[in-house]
Order: structure tokens, then C-alpha cells, then sequence
């Protein structure tokens, strides 16, 4: 070493949302006060978004990295389990699919099931894909067990992750945190100082105060204040793939049991979402400003809600893309400030752990090597771009042209990667595999196929395989799968039973303004 190291004294993290308080709970874990001090403000009278509660399967080995119960989390934040996406109507109004967690099949030699299966159909098998994965046949069957407690059964192949009370997940995560050393300052930033060479120098708060520090994370939503106001990083717009850019949210009443599955229904300018917890239910419709007013989705939404509602609906405007760079001089920026995806497949709170993974990888100590930001930069990017090309696919698969907003998500344009991605699946099946991606190769086999994608032929590879007797193997693999899971515990049954979370009383929203 050339020089004598000069680490980050003092980090500050601006935002106090699911963002802000998981950077704060990761650090604090990481460094255990040993490293750089770690100060949060958030401003409680802006507050934070309060959506975003269905997670995927790495959310939970967060919590396991942090040491946290998942027993425990489970019963405060009122979550339940989930297995996958229900989509319906959106290869054509009355049809389904479920995208599963976890896998399909067993790998046959030395090809995927996915591929054993495609040859199998290819002579004329009829048994659909999801015959064979685990978590899509508990799913359907309202059934549930921890996959990684039957791992020698028909189910060990599943995995799960969690539907949450977001502010709970805050608050969680918050006292997880401050017990470890994190100091929260409540208070409204008002103005940024920088310094000569454009790094962020201190925030100004309402109070009077000033906070300096060595490093910043901007964590405060889709205001930006630091990377977009104070930094002006631009943002890449993806709006002419995903046309979505509002949504209406609102919480309802639990109406009979919590369904172990996020639902993505269709509509005619967008989707539906419905996120069961233990306490009630999460109801929104994403969809295109350009196709329908505030006012008419409210309406649509409302008039397909099952519970009485416990909140009024509130209006949600967003933008998809992501920052042209993520990390730019001395701010890290997070959540929503970096970036969004619409949240078709739940994956903006992955974004910020996995945005915390590569900060520690690369973290800077005072001189901030742009070089670090710069490779930072490209990983995210990656990330995010994988992420958006898989949503991107959920719209442009559809067969549906009844409606303006269906019809120029059929004839879109891909990006490149994507269309090449597509046209190599179409040849034979194969995938063109991304970098560590969030969806491997199950996911993208389960979407293609939810959205009837039929490749010509199957990979060569799959004859060397003796087919003698295999169908008949394949049907007794997916009797007994279908057979153990009907064994099982209800959904509910297993919450009551493993982590009831406590009874609360709900609110009766009260009437808005005419
Ligand atoms: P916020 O929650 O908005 O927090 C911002 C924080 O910054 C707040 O604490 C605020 O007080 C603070 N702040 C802002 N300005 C100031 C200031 N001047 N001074 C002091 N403090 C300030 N993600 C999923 O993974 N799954 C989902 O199912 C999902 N559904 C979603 C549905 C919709 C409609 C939307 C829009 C998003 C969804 N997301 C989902 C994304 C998810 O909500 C966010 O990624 C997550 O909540 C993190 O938000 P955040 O912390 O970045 O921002």
C-alpha cells in the first residue's frame, strides 16, 4: 500500500423509507461502530411512500444476513407468505399463468426439465409446465410449508418470500438499526451546500442544523434531493417500453384468508395488484396517464376491491427509468432517488439491498476513486437493465388489441437485447443467460411460456436422454407433487400455527373533501 488509508468517517442517509432505513440496518450490521458513523434524517412531516409489499426470495436472506427472526419479522410487519405472481388476462382476457419461486422439474442428465419438457410436448405430452413446480401447485392449492423444512420431499425444490406491511418494515428496521449504533434525525433538509469540486459538503435543516459528512445516500424517494436537485444526474427515461407511470392505491379489509401469492390481473389500461398480509390487504391499479384519468382507474380499482377499504385511495406518480449514474462523486443514491421499475414483479426493494451488496464491494474511502462509482455504475446499470427487459416482456408477449394501451404494448419495439433474447428462446428453447440476474433461467421458462411462447424445436442436447418410460415418470413425479401438497397446511393454518402476527383495529378512512 502506497498510501495510508483515509476511510469514510461520518455517513449520512437521507430518507427514511424502506431505502433509507435498510442501508442504515445493513451498515450498522457491517460495521458494528467500527467503521464510518452513521447518521439518518428524515423529515416526518413529507413522510415516505407507504407501497411496496411484496418482495422476492433474496428479501429473506437479507434478513438472515442481518441476523434478524425471520419468525419474528413475520409477525411484526403482518406478513404472509408468497409463492409467486398470479397473472391473469394478459396474454388474452380469461387466461392465467403463475410465475412460481423456485423450481421446475428436476434436471434430467445433464439438461433443465424445461428442455426435457419441450421435447416431451414436442411429442405430444400435454402436461402443462407448472404440473411440476412446487410453489405454483401450493399456490394453487392455498397451501403452504417452508420448503427448506421438507427438503427431501416433493416440495423441497420451492422457495418463498414475503408480502409486508411497508411502514412496519421501516419501523423494523429502524429499531433494528438505532439499537446498533445509528443516530435518526428528524428534520427537513432545506438546502444543500457543496464543495469546489461539486461534492456534497452539508445539509441545511429546517431546525438550523447543520449535518456534514464524508459520504452521502440519498434515499429520499423519487424527490431526489441530492443526486437529481443538488447533483443534477439526469434520468434515463424507459417510459416508450413500459407505459405505465401512475398508480392508485388502497388498502382494504382482509376478505376469508390470505392467498399465498401476489395476483397481477390485467386491466384494459394496465394491472391490478392484490397483496394479501395477515391484517389486510394491499389493492392497487398501475396503469398509463396517457389512456385514463385518476378518477376513471379509482373508479375501476374501487369497483374491484373485495374488502372494505381502511385508507383512502391515494394517487401514486412515477417515472421508469434510472439515474444516468447511480453513484455520482460522494452520493450513493437508493430506492426510489436511483431509479424505478414499475413493480409488476416486486423487485424495486431488491434494488436497494443489492445496491447496499455493491457498496460494500466498492466502497471509497475520502478520495472517492471515481473509479469505483464508475464500476459501481455499470454493475447497477446491468442490473437494472436485466429487470426492466423482464417486465418489458410481461407486456410485450400480449395477444390483446382491445385496447389502445394493449395494442402499443403488442406492437412495441424491443430493446435489442431483449428481441435477440427472444428470437434465440423462439429457435430452441435456450436462454441467453445475464450476469448473476435477479430471474434466472426458471423465471424468464416460466413467463415465455405463462405467455405462449413456443420455441421451434428443443436443444440436441436432449437425445441423448432414453425418453423410454419418461412421460410416464414425468406423470408420476406431478401426481405425487400434486398429492403432498394437498397434504399440507392451509396458508392461514401455517400463519396460525408458525408466526400469527398481532390483531390490530383497523382505520375507517375518513371522507375526502368534496
Ligand atoms: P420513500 O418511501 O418515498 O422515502 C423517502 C424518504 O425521504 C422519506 O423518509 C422522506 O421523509 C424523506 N425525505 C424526502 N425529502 C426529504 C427532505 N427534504 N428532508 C428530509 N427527508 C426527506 N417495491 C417492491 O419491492 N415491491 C412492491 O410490491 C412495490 N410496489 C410499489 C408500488 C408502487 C405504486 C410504487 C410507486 C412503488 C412500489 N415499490 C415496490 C417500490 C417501493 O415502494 C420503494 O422501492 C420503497 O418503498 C423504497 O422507497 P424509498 O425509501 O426510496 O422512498
Amino acid at each position: 500500500m502506497d498510501q495510508p488509508r483515509r476511510p469514510l468517517r461520518e455517513i449520512c442517509i437521507v430518507g427514511g423509507g424502506t431505502a433509507g432505513w435498510v442501508a442504515a440496518a445493513l451498515m450498522a450490521e457491517h460495521f458494528k461502530g467500527r467503521l464510518a458513523e452513521i447518521e439518518l434524517v428524515e423529515s416526518d412531516d413529507i413522510g415516505t411512500i407507504g407501497v411496496g409489499e411484496s418482495t422476492v426470495p433474496p428479501f429473506l436472506e437479507m434478513l438472515k444476513r442481518l441476523g434478524v427472526n425471520e419468525q419474528d419479522f413475520i409477525q411484526q410487519t403482518q406478513a404472509s407468505f408468497k409463492l409467486g405472481i398470479r397473472f391473469e388476462n394478459w396474454t388474452e382476457k380469461g387466461e392465467t399463468y403463475f410465475h412460481p419461486f423456485g423450481a421446475i422439474g428436476a434436471p434430467v442428465d445433464i439438461s433443465e426439465f424445461y428442455q426435457v419438457w419441450l421435447k416431451a410436448r414436442a411429442n405430444g405430452y400435454d402436461r402443462p409446465l407448472m404440473d411440476f413446480a412446487a410453489a405454483a401447485q401450493m399456490a394453487d392449492q392455498g397451501r403452504f410449508m417452508l420448503p427448506f423444512k421438507a427438503a427431501r420431499t416433493p416440495i423441497g425444490g420451492a422457495a418463498y418470500a414475503v408480502h409486508v406491511d411497508a411502514k412496519r418494515v421501516a419501523a423494523y428496521l429502524r429499531a433494528f438499526a438505532e439499537a446498533r449504533g445509528v443516530k435518526r434525525t428528524e428534520g427537513m433538509v432545506e438546502d444543500v451546500a457543496t464543495r469546489p469540486d461539486g461534492f456534497v459538503q452539508s445539509l441545511k435543516l429546517k431546525s438550523g442544523r447543520t449535518v456534514e459528512a464524508d459520504f452521502f445516500i440519498d434515499c429520499s424517494g423519487f424527490r431526489a434531493l441530492l443526486i437529481g436537485k443538488t447533483l443534477g444526474v439526469g434520468y434515463t427515461d424507459w417510459s416508450e417500453w413500459l407505459l405505465c407511470d401512475r398508480a392508485i392505491a388502497v388498502q382494504t379489509e382482509n376478505v376469508g384468508p390470505p392467498a399465498p401469492y401476489t395476483l397481477a390481473q390485467a386491466q384494459d389500461f394496465g394491472w391490478r395488484w392484490r397483496i394479501p398480509l395477515q391484517h389486510r390487504t394491499g389493492n392497487g391499479y398501475v396503469f398509463s396517464s396517457r389512456h385514463l384519468s385518476d378518477d376513471e382507474a379509482t373508479a375501476t380499482l374501487m369497483a374491484q376491491v373485495e374488502g372494505r377499504p381502511v385508507v383512502n385511495p391515494m394517487v401514486v406518480p412515477f417515472k421508469t427509468g434510472v439515474r444516468e449514474r447511480i453513484w455520482d462523486k460522494n452520493v450513493l443514491s437508493l430506492g426510489l432517488a436511483s431509479g424505478f421499475i414499475e413493480p409488476l414483479e416486486s423487485t424495486a426493494i431488491h434494488l436497494i439491498y443489492r445496491g447496499m451488496d455493491f457498496f460494500f464491494r466498492l466502497m471509497p474511502d475520502l478520495d472517492c476513486d471515481p473509479n469505483l462509482a464508475a464500476e459501481y455504475n455499470r454493475r447497477m446499470t446491468v442490473d437494472y437493465e436485466e429487470i426492466r427487459d423482464f417486465i418489458i416482456l410481461h407486456y410485450a408477449l400480449t395477444r390483446r388489441g382491445d385496447t389502445d394501451f394493449w395494442r402499443r404494448c403488442r406492437d412495441m419495439v424491443l430493446p435489442e437485447g431483449l428481441q435477440h433474447k427472444l428470437e434465440v428462446f423462439r429457435a430452441n428453447g435456450a436462454l441467453v443467460e445475464a450476469l448473476d440476474p435477479l430471474f434466472r433461467n426458471v423465471s424468464w421458462y416460466a413467463v415465455m411460456d405463462g405467455m405462449g411462447v413456443k420455441p421451434r424445436s428443443y436443444p440436441p442436447l436432449v437425445d441423448r436422454i432414453d425418453f423410454t418410460g419418461l412421460t410416464r415418470e414425468m406423470d408420476r413425479a406431478a401426481d405425487i407433487l400434486r398429492a403432498f401438497v394437498g397434504d399440507l397446511p392451509t396458508h392461514q393454518d401455517f400463519l396460525d400455527a408458525n408466526c400469527p402476527a398481532p390483531t390490530v383495529d383497523l382505520p375507517i378512512p375518513q371522507p375526502l373533501p368534496a
